[in-house]
């Protein structure tokens, strides 16, 4: 039996504010971001949702308490959810899509794909992000493959690769040729991530720039017409600030 009101563990509930990345950008949306990762990303720019020394920040919260806090930020009238993290994988969702479902919001879940779950047939859109070496985790492409047959083709299933450098580059390509079928996003990753307790520091902008001109270079060298190339617009616009 599907439990109506599992506790999820939550980081931070916020929004609505544009979508920064991926195939909903510049989308008013609001955020759950989950707290808890299986992952240890090199340079993971949530870490306050990943590593466990701010599990005191972290809330076990019903998902009425959940639907309630995105009814009351979304002022009642449906809007794009994006669950993110975190990996929000590893929490109990499906309830939450459910109820958000029923008065007529859409949801969206990223994930780097290690941890399947059946309620994923039920997003709107399920973005995959493998991580790739600069990560310094390791893929496992069988649990990603996992994650699109969950999916049984109901949500809109995306691929979002980011990239520092070139061996970075060559791995996305080659989950883009595992996954061939889906439309791929390549962003250009941020070398100065924000560290917890410091989110206002600022950006490399000129770097990150620089980068996504490398990559745009790239891409239309090898004339890779399928990707696209996108900039994380949050980072543009507000630099490390959390919650926008
Ligand atoms: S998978 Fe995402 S949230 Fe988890 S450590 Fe990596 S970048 Fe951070």
């Amino acid at each position: 039996m599907i439990e109506t009101n599992p506790a999820i563990r939550v980081s931070e509930i916020f929004g609505p504010t544009i979508q920064g990345e991926g195939p909903l950008i510049g989308l008013p949306t609001v955020f759950i971001r989950t707290g808890g990762c299986d992952y240890r990303c090199s340079w993971c720019d949530t870490l306050h949702a990943v590593d466990n020394q701010f599990r005191h920040e972290w809330k076990m919260m019903p998902v009425d308490a959940v639907w309630q806090s995105v009814v009351e930020l979304s002022g009642t009238q449906p809007v794009m959810v994006s669950l993110s993290g975190g990996n929000p994988a590893i929490q109990p969702l499906g309830a939450l899509i459910d109820r958000g479902h029923g008065a007529g919001y859409r949801f969206a879940l990223e994930t780097q794909g290690s941890v399947v779950r059946d309620w994923f047939v039920d997003l709107d859109v399920l973005v995959l992000s493998p991580k790739p070496p600069s990560s310094e985790m390791r893929t496992d492409w069988a649990a990603i493959q996992a994650c699109v047959d969950a999916a049984q083709e109901k949500p809109q299933v995306v691929l979002k690769l980011v990239v520092f450098d070139e061996s970075d580059y060559a791995y996305a390509k080659e989950a883009a040729a595992r996954f061939s079928r889906l439309p791929v996003f390549l962003q250009p990753g941020n070398h100065t991530p924000p560290r917890p307790g410091n989110e206002d520091a600022s950006v490399d902008l000129d770097g990150i720039i620089k980068r996504m001109q490398w990559l745009v270079d790239k891409v239309t060298r090898d004339r890779w017409f399928e990707a696209r190339v996108l900039p994380q617009l949050h980072v543009l616009l507000w630099g490390n600030k959390r919650g926008v």
